[in-house]
Parts: C-alpha cells; structure tokens; sequence
C-alpha cells in the first residue's frame, strides 16, 4: 500500500460531541488501516479533558501519537495541563486567540493551525513558528489560492480531519498543495528542523 507521509488531525469516537464521527471511528481501526506512517490522533479538547488518561493510554496502546484539538483561547489552561506531543489549534480571528497562539507555542510543542480558512484566521497574525495546515475535509470548499502570500513564511502540514474510516486520505489537500507549490513539513523528524533553519534564513516576510 501506498501510505501517505503523516496524518496528525484524526477524530475518533473520543470526539464524542462531534456528530460527523461515526461508531466504527475506534482508534484501534485507525491504527490497523495504518494510512499514514506518522499517524497522530487528535480528538476534540473538549470531550478528553475530563479523562485524558484512558484516551491517550489508548492512543499510545495502538502506537499512535497523542494530540488534541483546542478549540480557541477558552480552551488554554486545559491544553497547556495535557501531556500531548502536538497541538491542533483553532485560531478565529480574536485578539485573545492570536495570543492563545504564543502561549501554546512556548510549552515547546508544535502548534498546527487548523484550516484557517474556515475560521477566517489572519495569517499575517499568527506566529510564524505555528504550522499551517491543508485540510482535506474544508481546503475544497473555500479559496485556497488566498494561502499563496503565505507559502515563503510557514511550514505547513497536509492532513485528512477523518471523522470516518474512509476519509482517512488528503487527496484534495495534497492537490491543493502542490498548485501553491508548497513542500511538506514532517513534525517528529529532522525534517522539520531543516525546514525551520531555511525558512529563519530565507527571512519571515509573513
Ligand atoms: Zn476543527
Ligand atoms: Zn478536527
């Protein structure tokens, strides 16, 4: 099987207050359809919180990384208390979740910036050190040409926002990519490192 380089905005029945997530989302299916090689879970912050340990004792369990989705600034002190290696973060275009931004960003951990089209975030508010991500389930549906100014600043992440078995793929996400001619950045890598290096060299004009 052909598997994709990463997956790291991946919903299961965690995400209990997420109706798009079907009963057959279990992170064990997840793992055994084995998409991606780095494949990281990250269930809705607000369905976790209350018992983070059985959900990132499972996800460990099946060999997959733990993260979780922020859902703004509101959400802040929870995130910065759970033990997980990444954060997927919804950034709408408030003062307080800019902020929310930097705050994630020094607990050390990557912060992904979840389709910013859809929350309208303004890039050229966001820290240059969050990750931008291409979002197979929304990039389709808004203009995802309006990224181009921000290729040179970021690094960016494709990834499926699977709720259900079969949308564990980012076929629109990578297309998406590769009009704007952008080059994938792998967290958990050396990649990642070198790609910060050239972009710190190349300047941040975001
Ligand atoms: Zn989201
Ligand atoms: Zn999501």
């Amino acid at each position: 099987m052909n598997r994709l380089p990463q997956d790291l905005h991946i919903h299961t029945i965690f995400s209990r207050s997420d109706s798009a997530v079907v009963p057959e989302q279990t992170v064990e299916l997840v793992a055994a359809i084995a998409h991606a090689r780095i494949i990281g879970i990250s269930d809705h912050l607000e369905s976790i919180a209350e018992d983070f340990p059985t959900y990132a004792d499972t996800v460990r369990a099946c060999g997959l990384l733990v993260g979780t989705e922020v859902n703004g600034a509101d959400w802040l002190r929870e995130a910065e208390e759970v033990d997980v290696r990444y954060y997927v973060y919804h950034c709408r275009d408030r003062g307080e979740d800019y902020r929310g931004a930097e705050r994630l960003l020094a607990t050390g951990k990557p912060v992904i910036i979840a389709h910013p089209l859809v929350l309208e975030t303004d890039l050229r508010r966001v820290p240059p050190e969050c990750l931008i991500e291409i979002n197979n389930r929304y990039t389709w549906r808004n203009n995802w040409r309006t990224l181009r100014p921000f290729v040179g600043s970021f690094l960016f992440v494709f990834s499926s926002d699977a709720h259900q078995p079969h949308w564990l793929n980012q076929n629109v996400a990578r297309y998406a990519a590769r009009e704007l001619g952008i080059r994938e950045t792998l967290l958990f890598s050396e990649d990642r490192r070198a790609a910060l290096a050239q972009i710190a060299k190349s300047g941040n004009t975001g």
